[in-house]
């Protein structure tokens, strides 16, 4: 467990068993742990999916939502704060409805609302029917449909229009105006404090979205002016997602708080909004660098809680209804991809046969370089292989060598660069140039899955998803790896791995087995790479898997099955309906005298493929049919 540091970005749902395979524990407080290979091998035995397979924990979504609203509530118990609190999920963080149901059904007992920045999210939000007490949050750029969709709805839904460019409010009042609503409106106000890490953009003065204080001022006018204080609910602020230090946390806290004070004296608000940023610890690090958080959910929760009420007090106003839009923190740990290793890729190393007696000299000194090199003069020896293999290729583009000579100098001077990095590794030796080295010779296995589809935010903002292997975990590994996808790209590599606040260069690994696949999984995946992912090399969407486990034992609750060939090139307008027809047209016409069975094969294939799933299958090999005696 120590190697893969799951203990620490784990939050408690992941540990090792004592056969060395990696259990899921969905619900904390039920101690009903999931062994990932039992659930492997029921995947596997019913062989209507194929890897790779995205899983999904609903009952880590309810276990989330319970445990960042306990840890509100212990702060309103402590800090005898005169309010409430709320959840709320931001819809941009996972739109998928599968998410989204469990999320209101498990958050209802908390009265979870939602939050939504589009008309499209606000069209998904409406369909799950969320319940009338459930805030319904609309923010983002807003149109004219988008308005008028949600004022039409103002009387069946709890619903708060966020003013987040100041002109909105004179459309907002426009529509409702004609369509006889009294809106209920929030404003985002920019606060001078901004956040940290990665999203930092997010909040401070030039943020995209939000009024300032002449703004806010302004607004709260017109509403007076119009008799409309009291629609004015909700004052809202976002410094961006996973915030990584505390301390920006406190110091927009109290500026946003004395915002609110001030705000209340003049319009009976009812919510402060404090926005998402709450940060999951990915690389389980515990230290204010991108991929984690130097707080915990308790201090978080504390620092808001205490804040408000003590300002508050200070200005001699009520408390608010707290609400968070904390998505990354709720929906991260739910879901997790398992692929196959399908290969290794070393083009460093191919078969060697020992070099004959009118071998070039190049062939000769890189031979006795790689029986030579030790710990004292692997430096000496490495430089001296570099200038072996520069003299072997100018040789060989003059014409003195052939093919044959050049493969075998390219093998050695790989050989003797595999050593070097060994023997530098033993020498402690962390130069650059030996970094570099190890990295260049380090084996990479190829993983069945698409970075670009599944982890996009590992190529878009290298952000670490711990990525470990889900078996032999009672087997010291003795490799060291790095994991490439199936994606012609080959910025499709997993370069960090989860281990310390930097992330680590390689992942210990297993060496393959013959008869054994060697399953990885890929952790935290549950907030924004599930629609952030995209089609590269035409690799859709997993097929996912939804677990549960209650009374004793766990099960299969849902399978969603993942893309065909067909669904994406229909995405892509190929009009799949006359593919087949149109393909075998061509042949006849390309080829006249072509036969029947050939033709049927070429149709055979098409609807196999276009059928089949998007990845690389790996089938059982066929049995060979046993001779009749
Ligand atoms: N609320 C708003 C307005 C946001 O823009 C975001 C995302 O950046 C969130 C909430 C969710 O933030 P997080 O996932 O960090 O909790």
């Amino acid at each position: 467990i120590e190697l893969y540091g799951i203990e620490k970005w784990g939050n408690g749902y992941f540990s090792v068993n004592e056969k060395g395979n990696v259990v899921v524990l969905p619900n904390k407080n039920l101690y009903q742990s999931v062994d990932i290979m039992d659930l492997i091998e029921e995947i596997e035995k019913s062989r209507d999916l194929e890897f790779p397979v995205l899983l999904r924990f609903p009952q880590m979504l309810e276990d989330r939502i319970d445990e960042i609203t306990g840890a509100f509530m212990g702060a309103i118990e402590e800090f005898n704060y005169s309010g409430t609190y709320q959840p709320i999920f931001p819809m941009k963080v996972n739109q998928r409805k599968e998410v989204i149901e469990y999320i209101i059904k498990y958050g209802a007992k908390h009265k979870i609302g939602m939050e939504v920045g589009t008309k499209a999210e606000l069209l998904a939000a409406l369909s799950l029917g969320l319940p009338r007490y459930a805030p319904l949050i609309c923010n983002g750029y807003k149109d004219e449909d988008y308005l008028r969709l949600a004022l039409s709805i103002h009387n069946l839904n709890n619903i708060i229009i966020v003013v987040d460019l100041f002109e909105e409010i004179y459309d907002i009042l426009k529509y409702a105006d004609a369509m006889g609503v009294v809106p209920r409106v929030g404003m985002r106000v920019k606060l001078f404090a901004r956040g940290s890490g990665r999203w930092v953009e997010s909040g401070g003065e030039s943020a995209k979205f939000g009024l300032s204080t002449s703004e806010a001022l302004e607004l709260m006018r017109i509403l007076e002016e119009r008799g409309l204080t009291s629609s004015l609910k909700m004052l809202h602020f976002h410094i961006g997602s996973q915030i990584t230090d505390i301390r920006t946390v406190k110091n927009a806290m109290n500026e946003a708080a004395r915002v609110y004070a001030k705000a209340r004296k003049m319009a009976d608000i009812e919510y402060l909004n404090v926005g998402g940023g709450l940060s999951v610890d990915y690389n389980g690090s515990n230290t204010a660098t991108p991929s984690s958080a130097n707080y915990s959910l308790q201090e978080y929760a504390n620092d808001i809680v205490y804040t408000v009420q003590k300002i508050c007090d200070d200005e001699e106003v009520p408390c608010p209804t707290i609400v968070s839009e904390s998505g990354r923190a709720i929906a991260a740990y739910h879901s997790m991809l398992i692929f196959k290793i399908i290969g290794r890729k070393n083009a460093k190393s191919s078969p060697l046969r020992p070099p004959d007696d009118e071998a070039p000299m190049q062939i000769d000194d890189l031979c006795s370089a790689f029986k030579e090199i030790n710990i004292d003069n692997y430096k000496e020896h490495y430089h001296d292989a570099l200038q072996y293999r520069d003299e072997l290729y100018d040789s060989f583009n003059l014409g003195n060598i052939g093919l044959e000579e050049r493969a075998k100098g390219e093998t050695l001077f790989w050989m003797v660069c595999k050593k070097a990095a060994f023997l530098a590794k033993e020498a402690g030796d962390e130069s650059d140039e030996f970094l570099e080295l190890k990295k260049l010779v380090s084996q990479k296995y190829i993983g069945n899955f698409s970075l670009f589809q599944s982890v996009p935010d590992m190529w878009g903002v290298e952000q670490i998803f711990p990525t470990i292997p889900l078996h032999r975990l009672d087997e010291m590994p003795s490799e060291r790896g790095r994991i490439v996808d199936i994606t012609c790209d080959s910025d499709g590599e997993i370069k960090r791995y989860a281990g310390d606040s930097e992330g680590l260069e390689y992942l210990e690994m297993h060496p393959l087995l013959e008869n054994q696949d060697y399953y990885l999984g890929i952790f935290l995946l549950g907030a924004y790479q599930d629609t952030l992912g995209d089609f590269h090399n035409l690799l859709g969407c997993a097929h996912e898997v939804h677990v549960m486990a209650e009374d004793g034992e766990w099960y299969i609750c849902q399978k969603v099955e993942g893309d065909t060939c067909k669904k994406l090139l229909d995405f892509f307008n190929y009009e799949t309906k006359d593919y087949i027809w149109e393909i075998m047209d061509r042949c006849v016409t390309r080829k006249e005298s072509i036969r029947k069975r050939e033709l049927e094969q070429i149709e055979a294939e098409l609807n196999r493929t276009l059928k089949g799933y998007t990845y690389f299958i790996t089938r059982p090999p066929r049995q060979s049919k046993k001779k009749k005696k």
